[in-house]
């Protein structure tokens, strides 16, 4: 191949945040995005909220204009997935039958949701594309009774746009708390109360054995009592697609195996956004997580990575949910055994929870409280010293916990 090609499979943000940057940092050949969805890549986190909930215009937020994409010479190919890749041709097949081969590939397959098996109905519906997030704004506008299976994240978001609507919402949620996994128990606590004060019906603890269709609604059996539904949405967490890299003989661990720079096992192939689990600089691990920002400035590193840039990525692992009118945040990441320090008031529900391990924070989870998010990600690779007693102190800006002769590293 004479002209320098570099491609990219999957159509979402990190996708379109490699493609830009690899424009942005005068990448001169062909760039190619491969996806399967049949719109540009956009956002997916109002999905679960101001789209689903009928908030705008009903047109989805793309990452970048339409016109963006002629106007930078990256080529979509929208409805194609790319079925095989070939690391010694250095060449992908597609869905169309067409190969195409490469100079640099960037693996951004993204996660599907988990769905349950031997469930079909068409009001039994995951929230993960565009597609989904329509089919339910659809149905919304129309039943009154909606029961959520699982509530992490994504079921706890839809719970409050279906609120919001008037809708008569349960969620059913295997641990003892929402967002359980996420937040432990004491602050999933928080936000499960503040989900029932809000009128939805939680149950806790409870496992479901089964879902029938009647010609009349959805009947969802648990181990606690039957619950009856027009509308049903399971939120039981997602799987990264990683079977065509596996296929092709890439190191996997659950996500695509990269080092810090996003490369994978193969020469030329590399890996970003919710799929890759990235060994991180920092912490010293392979981990995968599946946040926007992260996913947004991943693409942005694979793609200097693949102009040979050698950045490492590091970043903070920050997060956002919007629940009603409270804004959740995390940035970091604890371990069992680090101390938890609270600095508000959880009765308030105005707070931030920082995990300390010595004098370090290594974690923040906020509610209500995006500075101290923001000033802690400032904090967590950086030199500094934290004491329970500063933390819990209002009149101690987080800023002071740096000593001032170490100039702070702001992450990417
Ligand atoms: C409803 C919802 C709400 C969210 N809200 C928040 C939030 O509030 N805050 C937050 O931090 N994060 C949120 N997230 C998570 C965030 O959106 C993701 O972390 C981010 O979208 C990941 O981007 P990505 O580009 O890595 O993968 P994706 O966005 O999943 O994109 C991957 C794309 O690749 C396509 N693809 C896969 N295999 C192939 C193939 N073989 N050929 C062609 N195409 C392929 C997939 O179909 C998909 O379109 C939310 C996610 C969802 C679903």
């Amino acid at each position: 191949m004479s002209v320098r090609r570099h491609v990219i499979i999957g159509g979402g943000v990190a996708a379109a945040s490699a493609a830009a940057t690899l424009r942005s940092h005068d990448f001169d050949g062909e760039i190619v995005i491969v996806s399967d969805d049949h719109t540009l890549p956009y956002e997916r986190p109002p999905l679960s909220k101001e789209y689903l909930g009928h908030d705008g215009d009903g047109r989805p937020t793309l990452v970048k204009p339409e016109n963006w994409y002629a106007e930078h010479q990256v080529t979509v190919r929208l409805n194609t997935r790319a079925t095989r890749i070939d690391p010694g041709a250095k060449r992908i097949e597609l869905s169309s039958s067409e190969k195409l081969e490469y100079t640099k590939l960037l693996l951004a397959t993204g996660v599907r949701a988990r769905s349950l098996p031997h469930v079909t109905s068409d009001r039994v519906l995951t929230l993960r594309s565009l597609s989904d997030a329509t089919r339910i704004r659809q149905l919304l506008a129309k039943v009154d009774t909606v029961a959520i299976l699982g509530g992490g994240f994504i079921g706890c978001e839809a719970a409050s746009t279906a609120i919001s609507m008037g809708k008569r919402v349960t969620i059913v949620e295997r641990s003892s708390t929402l967002m359980e996994a996420a937040l432990g128990a004491t602050l999933g606590g928080v936000m499960t109360d503040v989900h029932r004060a809000a009128g939805v019906h939680v149950m806790t603890g409870c496992v479901v054995h089964n879902i029938e269709q009647t010609p009349t609604s959805l009947v969802v059996r648990t181990d606690r009592r039957v619950i009856e539904a027009d509308l049903v949405l399971v939120g039981a967490g997602s799987q990264p697609n990683i079977d065509l890299a596996e296929e092709a003989g890439l190191r996997t661990n659950g996500g695509i195996v990269t080092d810090e720079y996003s490369r994978t096992s193969a020469v030329d192939i590399y890996a970003a956004g919710d799929v890759a689990s990235i060994l991180h600089p920092f912490y010293g691990a392979h981990l995968r997580v599946e946040h926007h920002d992260t996913a947004m400035h991943h693409g942005a590193s694979a793609a200097k990575n693949m102009l040979d840039l050698n950045e490492p990525f590091s970043e903070s692992h920050w997060f956002w949910s919007d629940q009603y009118t409270h804004n959740l945040q995390q940035a970091g990441r604890s371990e069992p055994g680090d101390e938890v320090i609270v600095r508000g008031s959880l009765d308030d529900l105005d707070f931030s929870a920082f995990s300390l391990r010595g004098a370090r924070i290594t974690k923040v989870i906020s509610l209500n409280r995006p500075r101290d998010v923001l000033a802690t990600r400032r904090l967590l690779f950086s030199e500094h010293q934290a004491s329970p007693d500063q933390l819990k102190d209002e009149s101690t800006p987080l800023n002071r916990l740096v000593p001032r002769e170490r100039p702070n590293r702001v992450e990417a």
